[in-house]
């Protein structure tokens, strides 16, 4: 049976960065998802790498102020990935806050970024419908306007793994689901399952590191040594694409809509310009279900559509514009205080359930790389490895073939190096998160047909070479 000193379960953006983090200094580590890297929450976000304006008015600044710092520094490490983009925050007549609240909060939003971020401004009515000509007129009072970025998140985690995957002493597998987990002696026996081919078989570690993001309370729960109470209340987010030329717009909007039915709390919803593409989210709703690939509800989907129309009338926006959809969980830690989700602290907690045992839940895309580092400072201690809370502050060292800013349909050559260095075991993992076809795709065919199966059929004997696919798969993407 193999011994490994650390054992990460969940690949999503907080394993990886955990497993780059132990990686870097040189601690022996696997990490290990039941599917794809970065296929659940890790590639349902907003895309925003942000300090969270919103967090503000919870008075969340030592959050804001941290997530900022990131913000600016993966702005820095990954330009092929994030890109800053002015966003425009619409005050209407009725608003809830005036335009001298928000011209207050977004200074305080550059001071605690130390005034890295680009800096904010106020616009006039006639100046922002000058730039956004479909924005709904009436009432309109100006804008603030103030700098984040937007990111492709599946991306970034790939590249954070491949990155820890340059050191020896890291290995990483997907589809290998994480059955049980018992104590044997001092150390942790994990039994493990190859979700392609069913194979089940075991791993010993002598640290394991949860960090299952939305599934954590499910996973936890069935394994009985950790005798584990819920930690998370989750909260639903869903987002539609549309395109571009359906919903024209130069810069991303702040919408500010009043809640709806099924929505726990007031929260404001983006509206981002990727591409050829606009991202519409996101939703704050309860939810009960399995939390696996999940979809949106159509109650979210007329929320997302009925505040577009309010704020762009002109565009008669319904459901046939939209070329696809996606939901996550959002992993946020119960407070004491509140069960109101648009309230709930997105900080992160890290529990010890037994010993040489940890979880880690709650946080931000934004801040994955600091948040594991208490846990990465205490296992390279009982290591006796030096810890340098600095070493993840360098640039990752593996850029995918495909970059989300500048996207292309891949040559033969492309493809074959994505297989063999970017680790995709399915044709799903293939197209949606190493190629980023999938609301993409839809539009392709639908404004100037590509004939995608054609591509991949073509390729189809080099593809098998790397992971099991049948025409008809292809043919029913
Ligand atoms: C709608 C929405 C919008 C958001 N927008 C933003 C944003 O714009 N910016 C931002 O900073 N943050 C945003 N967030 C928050 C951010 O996306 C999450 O905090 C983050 O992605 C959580 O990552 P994670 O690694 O904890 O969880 P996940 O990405 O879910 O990773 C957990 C992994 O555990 C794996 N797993 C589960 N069970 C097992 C098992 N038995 N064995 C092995 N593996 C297992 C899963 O397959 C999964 O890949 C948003 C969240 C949501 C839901």
């Amino acid at each position: 049976m193999k011994h490994y000193k650390t054992v990460i379960v969940g690949g999503g953006i907080v394993g990886a960065g955990i497993f780059r983090d132990l990686a870097l200094h040189g601690v022996e580590t696997i990490l290990i998802d039941k599917y794809d890297f970065s296929s659940q929450t890790s590639e349902r976000s907003s895309k925003m790498l942000h300090g969270g304006i919103r967090y503000l008015e919870n008075l969340d600044f030592a959050l804001v102020f941290e997530a900022l710092h990131e913000k600016n520094l993966w702005l820095k490490l990954t330009p092929h990935l994030a890109r800053e983009v002015s966003f425009y925050l619409p005050v209407y007549k009725e608003s809830k806050r005036p335009l001298w609240m928000i011209r207050i909060g977004l200074f305080l939003y550059d001071l605690l970024s130390n005034f890295k971020n680009s800096p904010h401004s106020v616009s006039s009515t006639k100046k922002v419908l000058a730039e956004l000509p479909n924005l709904k007129s009436e009432g309109l009072k100006g804008a603030g306007i103030y700098y984040d970025a937007i990111m492709d998140d599946a991306k970034i985690t790939l590249e954070v793994i491949y990155d820890a995957l340059k050191e020896k002493c890291a290995s990483a597998l997907n589809h290998t689901a994480v059955l049980n987990v018992t104590k044997q002696n001092d150390k942790n026996r994990l039994t493990l399952k190859n979700q392609l081919d069913g194979d089940e078989y075991e791993i010993t570690a002598d640290v394991v590191i949860y960090a299952l993001g939305p599934f954590t309370d499910h996973f936890l729960k069935n394994i009985p040594m950790y005798n584990w109470q819920d930690v998370l209340l989750p909260s639903k987010g869903s987002h539609i694409w549309i395109s571009i030329k359906d919903l024209p717009l130069k810069y991303p909007i702040v919408m500010t809509p009043k809640s709806e039915a099924g929505q726990t709390s007031d929260r404001v919803i983006f509206v981002i310009p990727h591409g050829d593409q606009v991202l519409v989210g996101t939703t704050e709703v309860e939810c009960s279900d399995d939390y696996f690939n999940i979809t949106p509800d159509q109650v979210e989907i007329d929320y997302l559509l009925n505040s577009l129309n309010d704020y762009f009338p002109k565009l008669k926006l319904n459901q046939s514009h939209i070329l696809a959809s996606f939901a996550g969980i959002r992993p946020l830690v119960k407070d004491n205080e509140s069960s109101d989700r648009g309230k709930t602290s997105r900080e992160h907690k890290v529990f010890r359930p037994a010993s040489n045992t940890y979880v880690i839940a709650g946080g931000k895309y934004t801040t994955f790389r600091v948040m594991g580092q208490e846990i990465t400072r205490e296992i390279a201690h009982h290591f006796g490895v030096a810890y340098n809370e600095n070493l993840t502050i360098s640039p990752l060292r593996q850029k995918s073939v495909i970059s989300p800013f500048e996207w292309k349909i891949p040559t033969a050559i492309e493809l074959k190096k994505i297989c063999e260095t970017e680790m995709p075991k399915s044709f799903e993992d293939l197209l949606k998160r190493r190629l980023s076809i999938s609301g993409r795709a839809i539009w392709i065919n639908r404004a100037a047909p590509i004939d995608f199966n054609n591509f991949f059929i073509e390729h189809l004997e080099l593809l098998n070479k790397y992971f099991k696919v049948t025409k008809d798969e292809i043919e029913r993407f």
